[in-house]
């Protein structure tokens, strides 16, 4: 018998891609400032990334990254549990754990080693994670290389949740949530889901990734502005890389369990530490996110601002109070030609297809950060509205942008 060629495999797949128009291209960023992104010659008003609350250029951030990088160097050194944990990452950990509420944090690489972490430290091959179907890629495939028995409930159902740790009784289980939906911006039932956990015997752990910094009281997330701490959700994650401008992530939970992580997540102790300098800098950011309320304002201003006329405009954004404010399109190449149109006017919206987000649903993932202005929503619609109708018409881009 032939072996199959794994060349000749991923030669069909990249034909099948093609064929499917779900090829993707990366565009090379040349300058970043604030919201403005220059990609190929030209500056472009980015209503695509994750830094809501525009902390990453921040003069306080990058000041504290320098700072600490010129003592301290750029680097990692070596993993936290050989002689790369440095006073710098204690020190973050601390004001994370006081600021969202919780006894212990515990930094991660970034927040898809610490979904790998969670899962596959606290999960074996009797065991069940039930999910949301929506939820992030890493939660995912975290419980597949667990190895434990996976089962996903329909998107926010929480009885869907409770059916699905009933189907399989035996076993420890873990239920897990994103807080803030990546794709679509609407947030968990996290209530709910603390009720069906606490009477299913389930841990609760929710993946905050968007939530933290932009939603609840003081930003402190999800959780909190669901009036739920440590004792309904004994871990949670939140990522530094997101609202928080900087890059990695951070466990929080029960002193015990963070412990656990400590001393067997795989993702913890075989990976180099973060940067010292980079925690440095999201110190420097999380003091920013704890005391600017005026950038949860701003956003919350943007975010009816651009909701009220889109409706206006007859635009359906999906149901979201979160900076992550989708326009459906349907059909991927309907997202692909609106993101075109919209970039030969002057700004950049991610179209996002399937597999990120389930067949028929691809989608325009517009995003708001505390730097926007009024006036520059307003473009936005406007050219939102002018995109619409050229793709009507049967607009088409230089395919080599798609
Ligand atoms: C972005 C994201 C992650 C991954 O975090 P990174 O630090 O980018 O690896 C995990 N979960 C959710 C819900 C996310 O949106």
């Amino acid at each position: 018998m032939m072996r199959p060629s794994l060349r000749e495999r991923v030669e069909q797949q990249r034909v099948q891609r093609a064929a499917l128009g779900r090829t993707r291209a990366r565009r090379t960023v040349t300058r970043r400032d604030g919201v403005r992104l220059e990609v190929d010659g030209h500056w472009l008003t980015g209503f695509c990334g994750n830094d809501y609350l525009g902390l990453g250029q921040h003069f306080a951030v990058t000041n504290a990254l320098q700072d600490a990088a010129s003592r301290e160097g750029a680097g990692g050194l070596a993993s936290h549990l050989v002689c790369g944990h440095h006073v710098l990452h204690q020190q973050l950990e601390r004001e994370l754990a006081d600021w969202l509420g919780y006894p212990r944090a515990l930094l991660f690489g970034s927040g898809f080693l610490a979904n790998l972490a969670v899962v596959q430290a606290l999960l074996g091959d009797e065991d069940l994670c039930v999910q949301d179907r929506l939820n992030h890629a890493s939660l995912i495939d975290a419980a597949r290389l667990a190895g434990c028995r996976l089962r996903r409930y329909p998107h926010a159902d929480a009885e869907g949740a409770l059916r699905q740790l009933r189907s399989v009784p035996d076993g420890a289980a873990l239920l897990a949530t994103d807080g803030v939906f990546s794709m679509d911006g609407d947030i968990a039932p996290l209530r709910e889901l603390a009720l069906v956990a606490r009477v299913q015997h389930a841990l609760l752990y929710v993946d905050d990734a968007h939530g933290v910094g932009v939603v609840g009281p003081d930003g402190r997330g999800s959780v909190a502005a669901a009036r739920l701490g440590v004792e309904a959700v004994p871990l949670q994650l939140a990522t530094l890389g997101k609202a928080l401008g900087g890059y990695g992530a951070v466990v929080l939970g029960e002193a015990a369990l963070i412990e656990h992580l400590a001393q067997s997540a795989r993702p913890y102790l075989y990976t180099t530490a973060l940067p010292p300098a980079q925690a440095a800098a999201t110190l420097a950011a999380v003091k920013l996110a704890r005391k600017d309320q005026w950038r949860r304002d701003r956003l919350a201003e943007l975010i009816a601002r651009l909701r009220a006329g889109a409706a206006r405009h007859g635009f359906e954004l999906l149901p979201s109070d979160t900076p992550i404010q989708p326009l459906l399109c349907g059909e991927d190449a309907r997202a692909v030609a609106m993101a075109q149109a919209l970039e030969a006017q002057g700004f950049w919206a991610a179209p996002i297809r399937p597999p990120t987000v389930p067949e028929g649903g691809a989608r325009l993932r517009i995003t708001l950060s505390a730097l926007h202005t009024a006036s520059d929503v307003d473009a936005l619609l406007d050219a939102l509205a002018w995109a619409r109708e050229a793709v009507e018409r049967g607009y088409r881009a230089d395919a080599a942008q798609a």
